[in-house]
């Protein structure tokens, strides 16, 4: 990040620049809350076309799952969301009273002062990752079959971080592919993904490097708990350098659960062991940002190559020339 003194207004005090901050007004529409954004059509065109791509890479077998933008808070409290994240977690509240009460809350707004002491939690949360829901569905089924199961799941994720940062949203889409098995089938899973999301990102022009990554546990307990699944190699990023190469942005992960979600919802394996579970995350948001950042707002520059994979129209012959156009 840098510190720009805008040099008209001495008075004012120093203004933070972001580099991502120029893109703004050509992807999004502010709604009046940091990290909730309307997107524009040429933002939303290049993110199906990024969808497109993924699906593109699915493996065969695999089960597609598109979840809503909530959950069933008892599902995640039980998958052990409160002991990692009970920051980022948003719950549904509402106005569950008598009618009495309801229409109290209602009237001490009106008067100017606070309906919200009146909430209580419903039975929802806001989905933090796509991949929540769809273990107790697999559990659901009995025992796994030999190989496992492979999910594509996707979902509209809430995460209580607020930010001016463009690559840190509050409200973003993520797309997962999931595998549910033994440790073998798991592991040959992250492994084979590891490689394909390389491939994707080389395709896409876009600069990364994957390295060790540990979730942003909550706390004190939670920095040790970031050190043993670094020490473990749970979980991977290919990062992308957007602000700095310091600080790069996180636009996939590979995570490594190992028993925990089969042992939560009791998942055998075909062996009758607890399941393991790995899922492989394309933060369709920030892979977006990344584009246009990488290649600029105006798509008919971008390389010919990137536009091809992304199955974005030819250029007109003219500029198909100059473009190098196959
Ligand atoms: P970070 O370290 O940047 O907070 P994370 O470890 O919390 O990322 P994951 O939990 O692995 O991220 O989520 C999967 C993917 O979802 C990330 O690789 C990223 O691309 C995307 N993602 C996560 N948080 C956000 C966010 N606040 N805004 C936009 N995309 C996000
Ligand atoms: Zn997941
Ligand atoms: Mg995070």
């Amino acid at each position: 990040m840098t510190i720009a003194v805008l040099p008209d207004s001495p008075a004012t005090a120093p203004q933070m620049i972001d580099p991502l901050d120029h893109l703004a007004d050509k992807l999004f529409h502010r709604m009046g809350a940091d990290g909730v954004y309307a997107r524009t059509a040429l933002y939303e065109g290049v993110v199906d076309k990024l969808a497109a791509l993924i699906t593109g890479h699915r493996e065969a077998g695999t089960e597609v799952m598109r979840f809503p933008p909530v959950m069933s808070r008892a599902q995640l409290e039980k998958s052990g969301y409160l002991k990692s994240f009970p920051n980022l977690l948003g719950c549904v509240c509402g106005l569950h009273g008598t009618e009495r009460e309801i229409n109290a809350a209602v009237s001490r707004f009106d008067a100017g002062g606070d309906w919200t002491s009146s909430l209580s939690p419903a039975d929802l949360v806001l989905s933090p990752a796509a991949c929540y829901p769809v273990y107790p569905i697999a559990a659901s089924r009995g025992q796994l079959p030999k190989g496992g199961l492979r999910f594509d799941v996707a979902a509209d994720c809430f995460r209580r971080e607020p930010s001016k940062h463009l690559d840190r949203l509050q409200s973003f889409r993520m797309r997962e592919y999931v595998c549910i098995g033994t440790p073998d089938d798991v592991a040959d899973f992250r492994e084979r993904w590891m490689v394909r999301a390389q491939k994707i990102a080389t395709d896409l022009g876009l600069t990364f490097r994957v390295d060790y990554a540990s979730d942003p546990f909550f706390g004190r307990v939670g920095q040790m708990k970031a050190v043993s699944q670094k020490q473990q190699q749970l979980k991977f990023e290919l990062l992308i350098p957007l602000r700095s190469e310091e600080q790069p942005t996180a636009c996939m992960s590979f995570n490594y659960h190992r028993e925990h979600f089969g042992t939560t919802w009791g998942i055998q394996d075909a062996h009758g062991e607890p399941a393991h579970t790995g899922c492989v995350a394309f933060g369709m948001d920030r892979l977006a940002v990344a584009m246009f950042h990488t290649h600029g707002t105006d798509l008919s520059a971008w390389p010919a190559k990137v536009r091809d994979v992304l199955g974005l129209q030819p250029l007109v012959a003219a500029d198909a020339h100059v473009e190098g156009w196959r």
